[in-house]
């Protein structure tokens, strides 16, 4: 008897669903896996409007919680599925919908007005409402990393998150470093799984893939403030894509 195919679901929050694209650029590596997989809700990977599913073993969810449509939406994709993966920065740590967290209130409360649809207080990613039981990080999401954890999960390996700083792959490729140079990276605080893109490309790192949970922010601030950076371009730097680090509180307010 053929084996019964992984039920599987790709949902997008309020974002520019520019990780559900990042799928779809896999093509024909994608279409390997349909020999076990089956797709049955998909925006963007179904020709035509596709029906809810009663039951999913994997849902993927683009986007931040903005709106209550988007909560509702959330809420609904839990229920029916077993594994949820949040899928890019916008969902895994807010990302770049956070700028709005960080407005001064006169400026949210236009935007809220102005909004095509109700919005929120505040931008969430999902794990502020229900359980996540994975994270692919990035803006946008790194494609062989999804794959990886796809076939992972088809062959019921348990992904594990790599639990290392982006230093550590800008390291192993033997990169100069660009704090040497006297430009704010946020590498050292920064998860790694992008073979350090940014620094690779003498850029710096500014957190898409989210912050370690015991980075040094204090040390790294005071190193930035050294470089010249002022209170508000430091707390713009660190707000990028992740909620200000607790330790560096005393940025806000400029
Ligand atoms: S994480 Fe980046 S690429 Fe993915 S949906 Fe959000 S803004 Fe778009
Ligand atoms: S360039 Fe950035 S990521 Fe690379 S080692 Fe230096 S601080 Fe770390
Ligand atoms: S280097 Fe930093 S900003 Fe660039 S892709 Fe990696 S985690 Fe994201």
């Amino acid at each position: 008897m053929a084996k019964k195919k992984v039920k599987i679901g790709f949902f997008s929050l309020t974002c520019c669903e520019g990780c559900g694209f990042a799928v779809l650029d896999l093509e024909e590596k994608l279409l390997k896996a349909f020999e076990q997989i089956e797709i049955v809700e998909s925006r963007v990977l179904m020709e035509k409007p596709s029906p809810k599913a009663s039951k999913l073993d994997i849902a993927f969810i683009e986007g931040s919680v903005i709106s209550n449509h988007d909560l509702d939406k959330l809420q609904e994709v839990r229920k029916k599925t077993d594994f949820l993966v949040a899928l890019g920065a916008c969902a895994t740590i807010v990302g770049i919908n956070g700028i709005r967290n960080v407005l001064p209130g006169g400026i949210r409360e236009r935007l809220k007005e102005k909004a095509i649809k109700p919005m929120r207080e505040k931008a969430f990613p999902l794990s502020a409402f229900v359980k996540v039981d994975y994270l692919l990080q990035g803006c946008s999401i790194n494609e062989e990393e999804f794959l990886d954890f796809l076939n992972k999960f088809l062959h019921g390996v348990k992904p594990v998150l790599e639990e290392v700083p982006v230093c550590f792959e800008c390291k192993l490729k033997e990169n100069g470093c660009l704090l040497l140079k006297g430009i704010a990276c946020l590498g050292p605080v920064t998860y790694a799984g992008c073979d350090a893109l940014c620094p690779s490309n003498n850029a710096q790192c500014i957190g898409c893939r989210g912050f370690t949970k015991d980075g040094n922010f204090s040390s790294l601030d005071s190193l930035f403030k050294d470089f010249g950076l002022s209170k508000k371009e430091r707390f713009n730097l660190f707000t990028y894509f992740n909620p200000l680090p607790e330790k560096l509180k005393d940025l806000e307010g400029k």
